[in-house]
């Protein structure tokens, strides 16, 4: 795969004394195998980000169907969609619970907003969703966002939430958006299939060639048993945010600190810088 390296200008940082918005997308296999500790240090990593950092965040998290067939021993090796919407309301205070109790432990308070692509579409909807985020983010409540599966399957069908958290990440005028994922990034190559390939640190933008070559090597239909995003849906999002100016990072997301360790710019998973 051709992907263009660019020297990395760092750019100067980023408004240093203005508060930063992020965007933070989990999802379903990172959140059920992490589990309750990884949720808790990804919340201790929030409050530090709004202490040390002056970055306030806005979460998205998969996750809720994946608890639920791990809490049920829902084992049909095949899911009707009407199962998967009626396994994501079992599971989603579940995850919610995850997410208040570790938010508890810092200090913090989440708040659970289940929303769907039309929500976003609807002028009206997405202006009372835009008052709701920022009401909430004034209060210093963490809002912990997912796709409200009873309503909608657009997420549980493809991407889980990738491409809901780029949407959110634009109507939000976030600065960055941070895709949590189970492998280190983007590489050259499948590192599946060639385990010598290269993580690329860095690019510019996301090309439609790019896209095109990652859906041909990892499958458009990507993601794990867990949940339904692959490469193919967080390069897809990627795309997305920073085509609208919003730098976005592909990360490993149970590496200790890594939310941390983006904060200060460190060279770790693959950052799309977009247009600026
Ligand atoms: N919103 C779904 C969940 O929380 C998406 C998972 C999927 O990709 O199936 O479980």
């Amino acid at each position: 795969m051709r992907f263009e390296r660019h020297k990395v200008l760092v750019r100067t940082k980023q408004k240093s004394n203005k508060t930063q918005r992020w965007v933070i997308k989990a999802g379903s296999n990172m959140v059920c195998s992490g589990g309750p500790l990884l949720i808790r240090a990804w919340m201790h990593q929030v409050a530090a980000l709004k202490k040390d950092h002056r970055i306030e965040v806005i979460w998205v998290t998969s996750g809720a169907i994946a608890s639920a067939i791990d809490r049920t021993q829902f084992n049909k090796p095949k899911r009707e969609l009407a199962e998967k919407q009626a396994l994501s309301a079992i599971g989603q205070p579940l995850v919610m619970d995850l997410y208040n109790l570790s938010l508890q432990t810092v200090g913090l308070l989440g708040a659970q907003v289940l929303l769907t692509s039309d929500d976003i579409a609807d002028k009206k909807r997405r202006g009372n969703l835009q008052n709701t985020l920022e009401q909430l983010l004034e209060w210093n409540v963490t809002p912990i966002l997912n796709e409200n599966d009873t309503v909608a399957t657009e997420e549980i069908k493809f991407g889980d939430n990738d491409a809901l958290s780029a949407k959110v990440a634009k109507v939000m005028k976030a600065d960055r958006l941070i895709i949590l994922t189970d492998v280190e990034g983007l590489y050259e190559s499948d590192p599946r299939q060639n385990p010598n390939a290269r993580l690329i640190p860095w690019l510019s933008s996301v090309s439609k060639t790019q896209l095109k070559e990652v859906g041909d090597q990892s499958g458009k239909r990507g993601g794990t048993s867990r949940g339904t995003g692959g490469m193919f849906s967080k390069l897809s999002a990627a795309q997305v945010a920073t085509t609208a100016g919003i730098e976005t990072w592909l990360v490993k997301g149970d590496l200790p600190a890594v939310l941390l360790d983006v904060a200060k710019d460190k060279t770790v998973g693959t950052r799309i810088m977009g247009r600026r």
